[in-house]
């Protein structure tokens, strides 16, 4: 199907050259897409309510991505990618790409428009929509592509040379990126009906043909470069996997001919087979490695690197908001030009931008010395490009200086460190943090205090929250209204809070957090290290950002930040009112974490204060306190090899906050992520007295590691019904489910809860739930 005839692939004299030798050149992952004020999301969701049509949208859409590739061109990066643009998500658009829509979307053939695309992100009346998972270890979720046997696999989405052409028409050559084929399929599921072992790569044969034409496509619009992008590289894969990957770019070899090829991995180190396996492609031009997490990566290059290639150098680093050190990665960019020689290497970022924030220019509210110090996507284009043009004897000298000063000023900023601090986490590190007695010692003590039934009911922290809740909080931070009426307000809510809980017959309350905007904001806000930008989104899913907060110093507790609410909450009830904390892996995984210090001291740091907030919350006489820890499982390393290490600090992190608490102040903690399984040992690690984990998605495969004779000897509450989804489960069904855990847990470890907290809901579907869940806990426990 290619236009060109085919070349053997290793001539590579034959192959075109078109980069310039002699100078080291410039190249950028990709590029996040929302817009530097969001404009995307907004034309989407005002698209998606049907207030604007699809021009509107489309509008929207082409003067983001022109002047994304404008901002590249004039800061003079030699390769700028296209086709990172997404209307909602890059695997989607493979999706789309391969004609691989699952048939309850009713498309058949052609061109897949909005319609159809749209429906398979976020569903329609006659059909849910497609899964939705993290990408990696980032907070960027991915429309998970749902595949069997009988796929008919069809190149049914022109958007990777429609893109191309745009850019072309604007005077712009980029280089097209797709998803290589082998992160595609890795990373999809067999489809519904499709036997759980079926081998998803078996499909490799029937997705290269439309590769193929896609490539075909491409050289024909002018293309002269394309970028496969195979993040998968970096997981562990097996032997067959990776002959799998070979075989699968020797079969396109044909239709590669006459184009540069560069294969993008990031993320982690490529480990050790594959990057030999990577290195023996023939048809390749360049590698890109993430030289900012990869550390290994580059013992890997200096051993072998194949002469006369590319090497893409991911030193700039896209996962985070810190201004790159501009002489370390000079430095780093020598030691690889002393390897592969000056005009071989091509300084890039370690990822696609779309995981760090847009443009620093729109932070107003932000001091200007700690603006000083970040670098955004808009931003780390520069410092590409900076990088490059100082080894071919263009050094901007005043750019350098500049950086450097900024290093040194973060460097010995008061603000940055706080030696009090540091060796209050160095004392913490040394020793171990166990509470006193056992587990089963402190269920005793509690009990006595908190005379609970058995299989106790209780919610995760949040309740609904209301459109008139969050203006109220929005005008107390304009200061629009004053702290005794903002304060009245929430103690009227809690009040309401509180009445139905009781009315519904829970045992151990929440106040619904109606004080809170966001479960680490909060904290973030009252702990000195941290800032806030105005304008710091980060795409999340399709429409939905996430802004996080940037961790740039040593942290410290300057007062109590939950006791007052707590306490006023415990008064208005008899019943035991749970304390509601973010738990410090959680509050470090949702932020942009300083890069001058390892994750575990930051985390360390932050369980310190949290630990003063358990204690003061225990000296105000809350006697249950939830520290949350949604966020720990995701945190997990990608390399098997790093896994243990992270979870080690992390429980300890955990244990650290609440090691001190007497035996009768009981501990709770929730996890949000359901896929547990393989950390089930570093959760009893935690130590926690009772934890309520997200579940009611996978009963089964959280209940089999209990089959399979884990002892869990604390409270547990495997979520009882979804909270993701507006459906009211009925009593029947939630009393079968307590029935199938009591199968293999202990009643008298057992607690009964939803999923996680009820934000997201109305009160009406929360009335209705919580009072089935609660019959059906009641006639359970009638049973026992
Ligand atoms: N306590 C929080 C709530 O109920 C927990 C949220 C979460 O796990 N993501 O909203
Ligand atoms: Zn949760």
């Amino acid at each position: 199907s290619s236009a060109t005839p085919s070349l053997p692939c290793a001539t590579a004299s034959r192959r075109p050259r078109f980069y310039v030798a002699r100078a080291m050149s410039s190249h950028i992952v990709g590029y996040p897409r929302i817009g530097p004020k969001r404009e995307l999301k907004f034309a989407l969701e005002s698209f998606w309510d049907g207030k604007s049509n699809v021009d509107d949208l489309q509008n929207v859409a082409a003067n983001l991505r022109k002047s994304i590739w404008k901002h590249m061109a004039h800061a003079g990066i030699k390769y700028i990618p296209s086709n990172t643009f997404s209307y909602y998500d890059q695997m989607l658009d493979t999706t789309a790409m391969l004609g691989a829509v699952p048939s309850r979307y009713g498309w058949e053939s052609g061109e897949i428009g909005f319609d159809v695309y749209f429906s398979m992100a976020r569903g329609n009346a006659s059909a849910h929509a497609m899964e939705m998972t993290k990408w990696f270890d980032t907070n960027y979720h991915y429309i998970v592509p749902e595949l069997g046997p009988d796929v008919n696999f069809s190149y049914a989405s022109h958007k990777a040379v429609v893109e191309f052409k745009e850019a072309k028409a604007l005077g712009i050559d980029t280089v097209p990126v797709l998803i290589g084929p082998m992160t595609y399929l890795l990373l999809s599921k067999p489809a519904k009906g499709v036997e759980k072992s079926f081998c998803l790569l078996s499909l490799i044969d029937k997705i290269l043909p439309v590769y193929k034409e896609v490539l075909a496509d491409l050289k024909s619009a002018g293309a002269r470069w394309i970028q496969f992008d195979e993040p998968i590289l970096v997981m562990d894969l097996d032997t067959s996997q990776l002959q799998a990957f070979s075989d699968a770019y020797s079969h396109m070899e044909s239709s590669l001919a006459g184009l540069n090829v560069l294969i993008a991995t990031y993320f982690a180190d490529v480990p050790a087979e594959a990057y030999k396996t990577l290195m023996s492609l023939k048809c390749v031009t360049g590698f890109g490695f993430d030289l900012v997490r990869g550390l290994e990566t580059l013992d890997l290059i200096k051993m072998n690197f194949p002469r006369g290639k590319l090497l893409f150098a991911g030193v700039v680093d896209g996962r985070n908001i810190w201004a790159n050190d501009l002489s370390a990665s000079l430095k780093t960019l020598q030691t690889l030009e002393d390897i592969v020689g000056k005009e071989k290497v091509v300084v890039s970022t370690s990822c696609s931008l779309l995981h760090t924030a847009v443009d620093l220019v729109n932070e107003m509210k932000l001091d200007k010395e700690l603006k000083s110090w970040l670098a955004f996507a808009a931003q780390k284009v520069v410092e590409v490009n900076a990088l490059a043009k100082s080894f071919s004897g263009a050094k901007d000298e005043a750019l350098f200086s500049s950086n450097s000063m900024r290093q040194a000023s973060r460097r010995s900023s008061p603000r940055v460190t706080n030696a009090a601090v540091q060796q209050d986490v160095d004392a913490v590190k040394k020793s171990d943090h166990h509470r006193s007695t056992e587990v089963s010692v402190r269920l005793q003590a509690q009990q006595k205090k908190l005379n609970l039934p058995a299989l106790p009911t209780t919610t995760i922290g949040s309740f609904p929250q209301t459109t008139d809740l969050r203006r109220i909080r929005r005008e107390f931070k304009a200061k629009k209204i004053s702290e005794v009426d903002y304060v009245q307000t929430i103690k009227e809510e809690y009040e309401k809070v509180i009445k139905l809980q009781e009315e519904l017959g829970i045992d151990v309350l929440v106040h619904g957090e109606a004080e809170r905007n966001d479960m680490v904001e909060f904290f973030g806000e009252q702990l000195s290290g941290f800032a806030f930008t105005s304008n710091g989104w980060v795409q999340s899913y399709g429409s939905r950002c996430v802004k996080p907060p940037i961790i740039y110093g040593d942290i410290t507790r300057p007062k109590a930040m939950t006791v007052f609410w707590s306490s006023m909450a415990q008064k208005m009830t008899q019943r035991p009112m749970k304390g509601m904390l973010t738990g410090p892996v959680t509050i470090l995984n949702w932020s942009f974490v300083r890069n001058d210090q390892p994750r575990h001291e930051t985390c360390f740091q932050i369980a310190l204060a949290i630990k003063d907030e358990v204690e003061d919350l225990e000296k105000a006489g809350v006697t249950v306190i939830q520290i949350d820890e949604a966020a720990l499982r995701e945190g997990l390393p990608l390399r098997k090899s790093e896994q243990k290490f992270y979870l080690d600090w992390a429980v300890h992190a955990f244990r650290i906050t609440n090691s001190g608490v007497q035996d009768s102040t009981q501990i709770h903690t929730h996890m949000c992520y359901s896929n547990f399984n393989d950390i089930i040992h570093s959760i009893i690690d935690m130590d926690a007295d009772v934890i309520t984990i997200e579940n009611s998605r996978s009963d089964e495969k959280l209940l089999s590691v209990f089959h399979e004779g884990v002892k869990y000897g604390a409270g547990i509450g495997p979520g009882v019904y979804d909270i993701h989804s507006p459906r009211i489960p009925s009593t029947e069904e939630i009393a079968e489910r307590i029935n199938k855990m009591l199968a293999v847990l202990d009643s008298k470890v057992l607690w009964v809860n939803p999923d996680c907290g009820l934000k997201t809901r109305n009160y009406s579907e929360v009335k209705s739930a919580l009072s089935n869940m609660v019959a059906a806990a009641k006639l359970i426990r009638s049973q026992l």
